[in-house]
Protein backbone atom coordinates (compact mmCIF):
# COMPACT_ATOMS: atom_id res chain seq x y z
CA UNK A 1 0.00 0.00 0.00
CA UNK A 2 3.00 2.57 0.77
CA UNK A 3 3.64 5.13 -1.80
CA UNK A 4 0.26 4.19 -3.52
CA UNK A 5 -2.37 6.77 -4.25
CA UNK A 6 -5.94 5.97 -3.38
CA UNK A 7 -8.24 8.27 -4.84
CA UNK A 8 -6.90 11.53 -3.91
CA UNK A 9 -4.57 10.53 -1.00
CA UNK A 10 -1.30 9.07 -1.08
CA UNK A 11 -0.27 6.75 1.31
CA UNK A 12 2.70 7.23 2.79
CA UNK A 13 3.65 4.91 6.04
CA UNK A 14 1.27 2.52 8.15
CA UNK A 15 0.86 4.14 11.66
CA UNK A 16 -0.90 1.09 12.81
CA UNK A 17 -3.42 -1.78 12.93
CA UNK A 18 -5.79 -3.76 15.30
CA UNK A 19 -8.89 -5.55 15.24
CA UNK A 20 -10.60 -3.33 12.81
CA UNK A 21 -8.31 -2.56 10.22
CA UNK A 22 -5.01 -0.77 9.39
CA UNK A 23 -4.26 2.84 9.66
CA UNK A 24 -2.01 4.90 7.49
CA UNK A 25 -1.04 8.36 7.41
CA UNK A 26 -1.40 9.73 3.64
CA UNK A 27 -1.12 12.99 1.98
CA UNK A 28 -4.50 14.51 0.66
CA UNK A 29 -3.25 15.90 -2.40
CA UNK A 30 -5.96 18.13 -2.97
CA UNK A 31 -6.54 19.67 -0.08
CA UNK A 32 -2.46 19.63 0.56
CA UNK A 33 -2.59 18.16 3.97
CA UNK A 34 -2.14 15.06 5.56
CA UNK A 35 -4.46 12.65 7.26
CA UNK A 36 -4.73 9.08 8.49
CA UNK A 37 -7.24 6.47 6.66
CA UNK A 38 -8.32 3.73 7.66
CA UNK A 39 -9.44 0.44 5.90
CA UNK A 40 -11.64 -2.19 7.28
CA UNK A 41 -11.05 -5.55 7.43
CA UNK A 42 -12.02 -7.90 4.39
CA UNK A 43 -14.76 -9.73 6.25
CA UNK A 44 -16.46 -6.45 7.02
CA UNK A 45 -16.03 -5.27 3.31
CA UNK A 46 -17.89 -7.75 2.49
CA UNK A 47 -21.12 -7.93 3.83
CA UNK A 48 -23.30 -5.58 2.36
CA UNK A 49 -25.28 -5.91 5.61
CA UNK A 50 -22.57 -4.84 8.12
CA UNK A 51 -21.63 -2.50 5.87
CA UNK A 52 -24.30 -0.23 5.62
CA UNK A 53 -24.69 -0.57 9.26
CA UNK A 54 -21.49 0.65 9.69
CA UNK A 55 -21.99 3.56 6.62
CA UNK A 56 -25.17 4.19 8.88
CA UNK A 57 -22.79 5.01 12.21
CA UNK A 58 -19.84 6.84 10.53
CA UNK A 59 -21.89 9.40 9.05
CA UNK A 60 -23.23 9.89 12.28
CA UNK A 61 -20.15 10.00 14.08
CA UNK A 62 -18.77 12.42 11.23
CA UNK A 63 -21.63 14.80 12.38
CA UNK A 64 -19.82 15.31 15.80
CA UNK A 65 -18.23 18.02 15.90
CA UNK A 66 -16.64 18.01 18.97
CA UNK A 67 -12.74 19.09 20.21
CA UNK A 68 -11.97 15.62 21.68
CA UNK A 69 -13.38 13.48 18.90
CA UNK A 70 -11.49 12.35 16.40
CA UNK A 71 -13.12 14.31 13.33
CA UNK A 72 -14.19 12.28 10.27
CA UNK A 73 -13.85 14.17 6.99
CA UNK A 74 -14.74 11.28 4.53
CA UNK A 75 -15.77 7.77 3.98
CA UNK A 76 -14.57 6.22 0.31
CA UNK A 77 -14.14 3.40 -0.98
CA UNK A 78 -11.04 2.29 -3.64
CA UNK A 79 -11.66 -1.04 -5.39
CA UNK A 80 -14.82 -1.77 -3.73
CA UNK A 81 -13.35 -1.52 -0.14
CA UNK A 82 -14.44 1.34 2.24
CA UNK A 83 -12.05 3.75 4.20
CA UNK A 84 -12.37 6.37 6.63
CA UNK A 85 -10.84 9.58 6.25
CA UNK A 86 -9.65 10.98 9.48
CA UNK A 87 -7.59 14.13 11.24
CA UNK A 88 -4.49 12.77 11.57
CA UNK A 89 -3.41 12.97 15.08
CA UNK A 90 0.13 13.31 16.72
CA UNK A 91 1.51 12.00 19.53
CA UNK A 92 0.18 8.42 21.15
CA UNK A 93 -2.59 6.69 22.09
CA UNK A 94 -3.86 6.63 25.99
CA UNK A 95 -2.70 3.11 25.75
CA UNK A 96 1.09 3.53 24.70
CA UNK A 97 0.70 6.65 28.02
CA UNK A 98 -0.10 4.59 30.31
CA UNK A 99 2.39 1.34 29.74
CA UNK A 100 1.70 -0.07 33.14
CA UNK A 101 2.05 2.60 35.38
CA UNK A 102 -0.21 5.31 37.09
CA UNK A 103 -0.94 8.01 35.69
CA UNK A 104 -0.29 11.88 37.67
CA UNK A 105 -3.66 12.59 38.96
CA UNK A 106 -4.01 16.12 37.66
CA UNK A 107 -3.57 14.72 33.59
CA UNK A 108 -5.87 11.78 34.65
CA UNK A 109 -8.78 14.06 35.65
CA UNK A 110 -8.65 16.03 32.98
CA UNK A 111 -7.94 13.54 30.54
CA UNK A 112 -10.33 11.61 32.08
CA UNK A 113 -13.15 14.45 31.79
CA UNK A 114 -12.02 15.37 28.08
CA UNK A 115 -13.22 11.91 27.65
CA UNK A 116 -16.41 12.15 29.21
CA UNK A 117 -17.78 15.42 27.49
CA UNK A 118 -16.78 13.59 24.35
CA UNK A 119 -19.25 10.86 25.34
CA UNK A 120 -21.77 13.21 26.66
CA UNK A 121 -21.87 14.84 23.10
CA UNK A 122 -22.14 11.25 21.49
CA UNK A 123 -24.74 10.83 23.72
CA UNK A 124 -26.74 13.59 23.32
CA UNK A 125 -26.90 12.57 19.42
CA UNK A 126 -27.69 8.91 19.76
CA UNK A 127 -24.22 7.52 19.12
CA UNK A 128 -23.16 5.11 21.95
CA UNK A 129 -19.35 3.85 21.65
CA UNK A 130 -19.38 0.47 23.10
CA UNK A 131 -15.43 0.16 23.04
CA UNK A 132 -14.13 2.56 25.12
CA UNK A 133 -10.83 1.50 26.32
CA UNK A 134 -7.41 3.09 26.58
CA UNK A 135 -5.99 1.99 22.34
CA UNK A 136 -9.04 4.28 21.27
CA UNK A 137 -8.31 6.95 23.14
CA UNK A 138 -5.51 9.53 21.89
CA UNK A 139 -3.76 11.44 23.82
CA UNK A 140 -2.11 14.39 21.46
CA UNK A 141 1.15 15.88 21.82
CA UNK A 142 -0.29 18.85 23.36
CA UNK A 143 -1.73 16.76 25.74
CA UNK A 144 -5.28 16.82 24.52
CA UNK A 145 -8.03 13.71 24.54
CA UNK A 146 -9.33 12.57 21.20
CA UNK A 147 -11.58 9.49 21.35
CA UNK A 148 -11.21 7.40 18.42
CA UNK A 149 -13.15 4.79 16.50
CA UNK A 150 -17.01 6.12 17.38
CA UNK A 151 -19.20 3.35 15.49
CA UNK A 152 -16.82 0.91 14.77
CA UNK A 153 -17.21 -1.33 17.57
CA UNK A 154 -20.88 -2.55 15.97
CA UNK A 155 -19.17 -4.27 13.33
CA UNK A 156 -17.54 -6.88 16.04
CA UNK A 157 -19.72 -9.77 16.89
CA UNK A 158 -20.79 -9.49 20.61
CA UNK A 159 -19.66 -11.40 23.17
CA UNK A 160 -21.00 -14.62 23.26
CA UNK A 161 -21.00 -15.33 19.79
CA UNK A 162 -19.11 -18.16 19.21
CA UNK A 163 -16.76 -16.39 16.58
CA UNK A 164 -15.79 -13.40 18.87
CA UNK A 165 -12.19 -14.17 19.43
CA UNK A 166 -11.27 -14.44 15.49
CA UNK A 167 -12.99 -10.64 15.42
CA UNK A 168 -10.98 -9.46 18.28
CA UNK A 169 -7.73 -10.09 17.16
CA UNK A 170 -5.83 -7.03 18.34
CA UNK A 171 -2.06 -6.53 19.38
CA UNK A 172 0.07 -9.27 20.81
CA UNK A 173 0.39 -8.12 24.32
CA UNK A 174 -3.28 -8.90 24.54
CA UNK A 175 -3.22 -12.45 23.75
CA UNK A 176 -3.34 -14.96 26.35
CA UNK A 177 -1.45 -18.25 25.90
CA UNK A 178 -4.02 -20.02 24.42
CA UNK A 179 -3.94 -17.16 21.41
CA UNK A 180 -6.94 -15.74 21.95
CA UNK A 181 -7.36 -11.86 22.06
CA UNK A 182 -8.63 -10.48 25.00
CA UNK A 183 -7.44 -6.68 24.72
CA UNK A 184 -11.05 -5.58 24.15
CA UNK A 185 -13.11 -7.96 26.74
CA UNK A 186 -11.42 -6.17 29.14
CA UNK A 187 -13.38 -2.70 29.29
CA UNK A 188 -16.48 -4.52 28.73
CA UNK A 189 -19.37 -3.39 30.79
CA UNK A 190 -21.55 -6.73 32.63
CA UNK A 191 -24.52 -6.27 30.38
CA UNK A 192 -22.31 -5.85 27.03
CA UNK A 193 -20.42 -8.74 28.04
CA UNK A 194 -24.10 -10.76 28.77
CA UNK A 195 -24.43 -9.75 25.17
CA UNK A 196 -27.81 -7.67 26.51
CA UNK A 197 -28.98 -4.79 25.20
CA UNK A 198 -26.85 -2.14 25.68
CA UNK A 199 -27.37 1.71 26.01
CA UNK A 200 -24.89 4.94 27.02
CA UNK A 201 -24.21 3.70 30.33
CA UNK A 202 -22.37 0.85 28.70
CA UNK A 203 -19.70 3.59 27.74
CA UNK A 204 -19.76 4.88 31.91
CA UNK A 205 -18.45 1.33 32.92
CA UNK A 206 -15.84 1.44 29.87
CA UNK A 207 -14.29 4.83 31.19
CA UNK A 208 -14.46 3.84 34.92
CA UNK A 209 -11.85 0.56 33.43
CA UNK A 210 -9.97 3.13 31.56
CA UNK A 211 -9.94 5.50 34.77
CA UNK A 212 -9.01 2.43 37.09
CA UNK A 213 -6.25 2.22 34.58
CA UNK A 214 -5.01 5.59 34.36
CA UNK A 215 -5.13 5.86 38.56
CA UNK A 216 -3.32 2.28 39.25
CA UNK A 217 -1.09 1.09 35.70
CA UNK A 218 -3.48 -2.39 36.32
CA UNK A 219 -6.40 -2.86 34.75
CA UNK A 220 -9.47 -3.25 36.64
CA UNK A 221 -10.56 -6.56 35.45
CA UNK A 222 -7.55 -9.27 34.51
CA UNK A 223 -7.87 -12.74 33.91
CA UNK A 224 -5.63 -15.12 31.82
CA UNK A 225 -8.68 -16.12 29.54
CA UNK A 226 -11.59 -14.25 28.20
CA UNK A 227 -13.91 -16.12 30.50
CA UNK A 228 -11.66 -15.17 33.44
CA UNK A 229 -11.91 -11.55 32.54
CA UNK A 230 -16.00 -11.93 31.86
CA UNK A 231 -15.77 -13.60 35.39
CA UNK A 232 -14.04 -10.60 37.12
CA UNK A 233 -16.22 -8.31 34.84
CA UNK A 234 -19.82 -10.13 35.87
CA UNK A 235 -18.79 -11.18 40.09
CA UNK A 236 -15.65 -9.76 41.09
CA UNK A 237 -14.79 -5.93 42.62
CA UNK A 238 -11.23 -4.22 41.60
CA UNK A 239 -8.75 -3.86 44.59
CA UNK A 240 -9.92 -0.19 45.41
CA UNK A 241 -7.54 1.79 43.52
CA UNK A 242 -6.42 3.46 46.79
CA UNK A 243 -5.05 0.16 47.51
CA UNK A 244 -2.70 0.01 44.52
CA UNK A 245 -2.21 3.93 44.92
CA UNK A 246 -2.47 5.57 48.68
CA UNK A 247 -1.08 8.95 46.85
CA UNK A 248 -4.87 8.52 45.38
CA UNK A 249 -7.95 11.00 46.94
CA UNK A 250 -10.57 9.09 48.62
CA UNK A 251 -12.72 10.83 46.18
CA UNK A 252 -11.40 9.38 42.96
CA UNK A 253 -11.69 6.20 44.38
CA UNK A 254 -15.54 6.81 45.20
CA UNK A 255 -15.99 8.40 41.50
CA UNK A 256 -14.35 5.20 40.02
CA UNK A 257 -16.05 2.87 41.48
CA UNK A 258 -19.60 4.78 41.04
CA UNK A 259 -18.61 4.18 37.50
CA UNK A 260 -18.06 0.67 37.88
CA UNK A 261 -21.05 -0.48 39.29
CA UNK A 262 -22.13 -3.59 37.86
CA UNK A 263 -26.34 -2.94 38.12
CA UNK A 264 -26.51 0.15 35.18
CA UNK A 265 -29.56 1.58 37.08
CA UNK A 266 -27.41 2.18 39.80
CA UNK A 267 -24.29 3.52 37.60
CA UNK A 268 -23.93 6.94 37.21
CA UNK A 269 -26.53 7.82 34.62
CA UNK A 270 -24.97 10.41 32.04
CA UNK A 271 -21.61 11.00 30.77
CA UNK A 272 -22.23 14.51 31.58
CA UNK A 273 -22.80 14.12 35.76
CA UNK A 274 -19.42 11.74 35.60
CA UNK A 275 -17.39 14.83 33.71
CA UNK A 276 -18.64 16.71 36.70
CA UNK A 277 -17.60 15.03 39.16
CA UNK A 278 -14.42 15.20 37.91
CA UNK A 279 -14.27 18.42 37.01
CA UNK A 280 -14.80 18.77 40.90
CA UNK A 281 -12.49 16.93 41.74
CA UNK A 282 -9.61 18.52 40.13
CA UNK A 283 -10.99 21.80 41.76
CA UNK A 284 -10.95 19.76 44.90
CA UNK A 285 -7.49 19.11 44.10
CA UNK A 286 -6.19 22.37 43.08
CA UNK A 287 -7.02 24.03 45.97
CA UNK A 288 -5.40 21.48 48.50
P1 LIG B 1 -9.27 -1.73 17.44
O1 LIG B 1 -9.32 -2.17 16.04
O2 LIG B 1 -9.81 -2.75 18.38
O3 LIG B 1 -9.83 -0.37 17.63
P2 LIG B 1 -6.75 -0.47 17.87
O4 LIG B 1 -7.46 0.71 18.43
O5 LIG B 1 -5.50 -0.93 18.54
O6 LIG B 1 -7.71 -1.70 17.81
P3 LIG B 1 -6.82 0.85 15.32
O7 LIG B 1 -8.03 1.56 15.75
O8 LIG B 1 -6.83 0.18 13.99
O9 LIG B 1 -6.36 -0.24 16.36
O10 LIG B 1 -5.61 1.87 15.35
C1 LIG B 1 -4.31 1.45 15.10
C2 LIG B 1 -3.33 2.53 15.49
O11 LIG B 1 -3.38 3.59 14.55
C3 LIG B 1 -3.65 3.15 16.84
O12 LIG B 1 -2.97 2.50 17.85
C4 LIG B 1 -3.15 4.57 16.67
O13 LIG B 1 -1.83 4.67 17.16
C5 LIG B 1 -3.16 4.81 15.18
N1 LIG B 1 -4.23 5.75 14.79
C6 LIG B 1 -5.56 5.49 14.68
N2 LIG B 1 -6.23 6.58 14.26
C7 LIG B 1 -5.32 7.57 14.13
C8 LIG B 1 -5.38 8.97 13.74
N3 LIG B 1 -6.54 9.54 13.41
N4 LIG B 1 -4.23 9.68 13.71
C9 LIG B 1 -3.06 9.08 14.04
N5 LIG B 1 -2.92 7.80 14.42
C10 LIG B 1 -4.03 7.03 14.47
MG1 LIG C 1 -9.09 1.59 17.58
Amino acid sequence: MIGTTVSHYKILVELGGGGMGVVYKAEDTELGRQVALKFLPEEVAQDEQVLERFLREARAAAALNHPHICTIHEIARHEGKPFLVMELLEGHTLKHTISGRPMETDTMLRLGGQVAEALAAAHAKGIVHRDIKPANIFVTRDGHAKVLDFGLAKLTPQAGNEDETAAFASDPSDLTSAGSAVGTVAYMSPEQALAKEVDARTDLFSLGAVLYEMATGRRAFAGSSTVAIFDSILHKEPTPVARVNPNLPFEIEQVIAKALIKDPSMRYQTASDLAADLRRLRKQSETG
